[in-house]
């Protein structure tokens, strides 16, 4: 499949730390970031450049710590994002996906550390760029980085890649059956209907830059390389 066939030309895929858990919730499930590699390497192979933004919540969030220190467990939660991110390069580059991890809090032994114009040349390389320890502040989220990064490398759309829900609803379809699936929203929509499904703070910055999301399951088999060939999936929002 060759590039004329997508609609974007450089995406930023957001994953987050529950989605390399698989049904453990906890840790990585080796079977579970097989998979998404594989649908990963599925997209990349149409020629489309891909950013990777990986969230740590199957590890650690820094705002469920109880008593303490904030910006110390929010610390904990972009290391958190760093093992992720490992896991899914060792997992692509096994399957023939050429990749560089940066990282946002420098840890040179590991991985580079994050710098726009190098990752912008590695993507032009066709390589798959990780981008790990969030933005490399406290009180943040990966949501927010991927907002961030994606303003910052240009990218046309963000794909939000959820576990266990496949859009944004109007309440908990896990726990309410009537709840009503969106096939798109506005920014200000979710913002006014404080609807959970990105922090206030990404989807203010999505807004400020004009950049869309579309919101959809990682379980749902082909779910990158259609959003990425223009296939209607999930909710967008822009
Ligand atoms: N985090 C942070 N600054 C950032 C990104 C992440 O402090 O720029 C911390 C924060 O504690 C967060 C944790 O890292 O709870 C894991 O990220 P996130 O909750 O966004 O992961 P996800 O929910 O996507 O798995």
């Amino acid at each position: 499949m060759d590039k004329a066939h997508n609609k974007y030309n450089r995406v930023v895929l957001k994953l987050s730390g529950e989605a390399m858990a698989g049904d453990a919730k906890v840790g990585i499930d080796p079977v579970t970031v097989k998979a998404i590699a594989e649908e990963i390497k599925r997209a990349y192979e149409t020629g489309v450049e891909i950013g990777i933004v990986v969230g740590g919540g199957n590890f650690w969030r820094g705002r469920s710590s109880g008593d303490m220190d904030r910006a110390t467990s929010d610390y904990m939660g972009m290391l958190g994002t760093v093992m992720n991110a490992l896991a899914l390069q060792d997992m692509l580059e096994s399957l023939g996906v050429d990749t560089r991890v940066q990282t946002a809090i420098e840890m040179k032994e590991v991985a580079e550390p994050y710098i726009r114009r190098r990752a912008i040349r590695h993507l032009e390389k066709k390589r798959v760029v990780i981008f790990s320890a969030g933005i490399g502040n406290p009180y943040f989220s990966t949501d927010t980085t991927a907002a961030l990064r994606a303003a910052e490398i240009g990218a046309e759309v963000i794909l939000l890649a959820k576990k266990g829900v496949d859009g944004i609803y109007d309440s908990d379809p896990n726990i309410n059956p009537d709840a009503k699936k969106f096939d798109t929203l506005t920014y200000q929509e979710i913002l006014t209907r404080r609807l959970t499904i990105m922090d206030s703070t990404a989807t203010s910055l999505c807004m400020d830059n004009n950049i869309p999301v579309i919101v959809f399951g990682i379980d749902i088999e082909n779910s990158i390389y259609d959003a990425v060939s223009g296939k209607t999936i999930g909710t967008s929002v822009n």
